[in-house]
């Protein structure tokens, strides 16, 4: 076990090394906010950004340091699909309604690479490409239906590798080829979240951490619409927002009955030979396997290292445990790196819903953005804005997600007790795909 890891092996993610987290937190509170930000992720740091240029006094509060959550532990993946597929999105709503809610992903995956531009924030972005690897024929058969509907609707384009060609992609024989997007894209997700808590702090956001929100009630006078209590005192303010996403707390009943928060899991793999690396992702791009439960896989942008993740949800929570499962994911991807060591392996709190889709809106006056089912570099960096533009009265703030309730279960109060079965009914429904042979063109 001790062989699989290196002698300064840490369990706190890569992304920090070059973004660690810090204290930007005052101990004490304004009496009066025009909105108060619950959460310093990505779409709370947009939602706030937003706010603050447009001259509105804003302070964000974490119930951790800034930066703590998902948006600096992520794989950094650019992308613009979401776990509800496009065909399936088609079959249960109808045309009109997946073409709205996938040009809204378009536009939340090109708007995140206009921003950072715009921005400057140096944090890697490119547009690599994504190898999306089949884990059988019938998965391949199915990645090339879904992905042909898209670009026969919305235009995307995309290029299907069969089998015999994937190692012009990977040093891999595992997959029954795939299909490559051209122009997804990566990003090093610390230095996106740090580039955009400084600019916050720039525009003057007051960033609050160690501050958990623990009640917000209506209150009556002064313009102030809430109470919001916390950990530190009070404050008042016209508008919330909530953008806790994976980390939704039991006091934020209404939100946390709507997330599934599930663990996900990542490591990084010691420095390794140029040439060794290069050989593994010859270009350079995001690799996800198709299957349900994903394994996935990405060259470190700022190293010689490779980075990868998988086995959602396994409910291990020993770092040496953790690194031995992944570990075995990536021999059986990557042989060539089956004696290399892991330096890193972390968790982060992602949020599932019970329509697999991310939701936007306002409940009781109260704005959110989450449930973004590992979609939340572009999403949330979106849904951040809209939220800041609806609360500004823009035209432009409207988007397809908000048309959709969000839904929750009966006695659900956000312990995601099921979520072994579920991750086994994934699987099965992986295996059941895989067993099956796929139908022949007439
Ligand atoms: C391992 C992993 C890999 C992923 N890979 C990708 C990827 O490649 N591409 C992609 O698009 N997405 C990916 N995701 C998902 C993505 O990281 C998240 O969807 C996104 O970061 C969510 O951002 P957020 O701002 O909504 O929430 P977060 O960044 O999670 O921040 C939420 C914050 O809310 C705070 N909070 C919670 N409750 C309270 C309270 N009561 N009071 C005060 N503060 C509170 C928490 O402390 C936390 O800091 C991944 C996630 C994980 C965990």
């Amino acid at each position: 076990m001790t062989d699989l890891l290196t002698t300064d092996f840490t369990d706190t993610p890569y992304w920090w090394e070059a973004a660690p987290l810090t204290e930007v937190s005052s101990s004490t509170l304004a009496p009066a906010y025009d909105v108060v930000v619950v959460g310093s992720g990505y779409t709370g740091l947009r939602a706030a950004l937003t706010l603050a240029r447009a001259g509105r006094s804003v302070t964000v509060l974490d119930k951790e340091r800034p930066g703590y959550g998902a948006s600096r532990r992520n794989a950094g993946f650019i992308g613009r699909t979401l776990k509800k597929a496009y065909i399936d999105l088609k079959a249960a709503k109808g045309t009109a309604h997946a073409t709205a809610i996938y040009r809204d992903l378009t536009v939340a995956f090109e708007s995140t690479f206009a921003f950072i531009e715009e921005e400057g924030i140096e944090c890697h972005a490119v547009r690599c490409g994504r190898l999306i690897a089949a884990t059988s024929p019938a998965h391949h058969a199915l990645l090339e239906r879904e992905l042909a509907g898209m670009k026969a609707d919305l235009g995307l384009p995309y290029t299907m590798l069969p089998r015999e060609r994937l190692r012009e992609e990977m040093a891999s024989d595992l997959y029954d080829g795939g299909a490559v997007i051209p122009d997804l894209g990566s990003l090093h997700p610390g230095l996106y979240h740090h580039g955009l808590m400084t600019r916050a702090l720039a525009a003057g956001v007051a960033i609050v951490g160690n501050c958990e929100v623990t009640a917000i009630e209506p209150s009556a006078g002064q313009g102030a619409r809430f109470r919001v209590t916390t950990a530190v005192g009070q404050t008042r303010a016209r508008d919330v927002v909530i953008a806790t996403n994976g980390y939704t707390t039991a006091n934020l009943p209404w939100h946390a009955r709507r997330v599934i928060p599930f663990v996900g899991y990542m490591a990084a793999t010691e420095p390794l030979p140029p040439a060794l690396l290069q050989k593994q992702l010859p270009h350079r791009r995001t690799v996800i396997d198709a299957n349900l439960d994903i394994d996935f896989f990405r060259p470190a942008p700022d190293s010689p290292r490779l980075l990868f993740g998988g086995a959602t949800a396994n409910g291990l929570q020993d770092p040496a445990a953790i690194a031995a499962l992944l570990h075995g994911r990536l021999r059986r991807a990557l042989p060539d790196l089956a004696d290399v060591r892991l330096s890193h392996v972390w968790t982060g709190q992602c949020a599932g819903t019970f329509d697999m889709m991310p939701h936007i809106g306002c409940h009781d006056g109260i704005w959110h953005g989450m449930g973004y089912n590992f979609a939340g570099v572009p999403m949330g960096s979106f849904f951040g804005l809209k939220i800041a533009q609806r609360i500004l009265g823009q035209p432009e703030g409207a988007c397809a997600f908000e048309q959709a309730p969000f839904p929750t279960l009966p006695f659900y109060r956000g312990n995601p007790w099921f979520l072994p079965l579920a991750m086994r009914y994934f699987a099965w429904k992986d295996a059941r795909l895989a067993q099956r042979r796929p139908a022949t063109p007439a």
